[in-house]
């Protein structure tokens, strides 16, 4: 699969004067929920309506889906609001579901885009289709694995492909449901300009608050859409209710969102300048969030020092750390200079959190 600009023919075509929103329930529940969600979107800057239909869900007893009666009510959506569907597939069973109910993208979860298996299964099921096909980044935070599932679909003659950033999981707990790991769809995007990227911000926040925020960062490095699970009564969804938003928040949130407009030297100015800025602030992100990790561990080492009475000032372990610094410093372009000054300060700030546990 190189760069290839047919890649973004499906999402050309449609000629959206906005990024593409997909939006819709987690779960298909009953078909009065499916037709008034749909018909409540209608009224928003929504192409796509999405609702799963198949729940992968990480433990067992929760809701797992209506199944295939629901393909009919998605149906029905489509024939009166005219917005296009879509829905999870997991096996070559749903494939074969979804085409006969007219389903017009497919996505693969990320719970599937981890198994080649699985991927090469439906890849074979969707062999030469023109249906749009948009795979879910993995659950672990793998540019390769993710880059396989679509060289899968590629492979097997679907063109029509685009991927969706959902977010990595991570043992311990943070902010987000899944962490958005910025660098990573980064990277896919500078590899592989021409493949269509859309962000699904609920998965990755896990509650409402900060899905707008998530948004504006997607639209500054220049995704292409955006997919958001949304409910007209989020509280009482029968899945992922904490991070459904109601199609009217939906309808305000596309209004606030800046989105660049991609005519004008000088807008085009602007947008790259917005997006190389945004660049910069997912990785001082990464920066602080480091630094605070590292802190972290100073100060069990204090507390591990003031246990069996030990200098905080271990001068041999510090040159160490220096000289191998300064080496890698080297490397990445950076100037000896540079690495003395920024990694004396980290030491002193080091310094101070263990001098705080041992004193304490
Ligand atoms: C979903 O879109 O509802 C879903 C299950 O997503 P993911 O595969 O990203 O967990
Ligand atoms: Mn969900």
């Amino acid at each position: 699969m190189e760069n290839n600009k047919n890649l973004r023919n499906w999402l050309n075509k449609m000629e959206l004067a906005h990024p593409i929103v997909i939006a819709g329930p987690c779960s298909a529940e009953t078909e009065e929920q499916v037709l008034k969600i749909a018909h409540q979107l209608k009224e928003t800057d929504t192409t796509v309506l999405r609702a799963g239909i198949w729940k992968p869900r990480t433990r067992p007893g929760n809701f797992e889906g209506v199944g295939a009666l629901g393909l009919k009510w998605l149906q029905k959506a489509k024939e009166e609001t005219g917005l296009m569907t879509a829905t999870e597939v997991a096996n070559a069973n749903h494939v074969d579901l979804a085409l006969k109910h007219d389903v017009d993208i497919l996505w693969v979860g990320a719970r599937t885009t981890v198994s080649p298996f699985i991927v090469q299964e439906i890849a074979d099921a969707l062999k030469g289709t023109d249906k749009i096909v948009l795979i879910k980044n993995p659950v672990n935070p793998d540019l390769a694995l993710w880059l396989g599932a679509v060289e899968r679909f590629y492979e097997s003659d679907v063109k029509n492909l685009g991927v969706i950033h959902r977010g990595f999981s991570t043992y311990e707990k943070t902010r987000y449901r899944n962490n958005p790991e910025w660098q990573i769809p980064i990277d896919l995007q500078n590899k592989f300009p021409d493949l269509p990227l859309i962000l699904d911000p609920s998965h990755i926040a896990g509650r409402r608050d900060i899905i707008f925020d998530l948004c504006q960062t997607a639209l500054d490095l220049n995704y292409d859409g955006l997919m958001v699970e949304t409910h007209f009564d989020p509280d009482n969804a029968w899945s992922d209710a904490s991070q459904q938003i109601t199609p009217a928040n939906l309808k305000q949130m596309t209004i606030d969102l800046r989105i660049r407009k991609q005519e004008g030297d000088a807008v085009e100015f602007k947008n790259k300048l917005n997006t190389l800025r945004t660049k910069i602030d997912v990785l001082d992100h990464q920066l602080i969030e480091s630094l605070g990790k590292r802190m972290k561990i100073a100060d069990n080492i204090g507390a591990l020092k003031k246990k069996n009475n030990v200098a905080i000032l271990q001068t041999k372990r510090w040159n160490e750390i220096l000289g191998k610094m300064i080496l890698e410093g080297e490397e990445n372009q950076l100037s000896e200079e540079f690495i003395l000054k920024i990694f004396k300060a980290i030491h002193q700030e080091s310094i101070n959190h263990q001098k705080k546990v041992i004193n304490d």
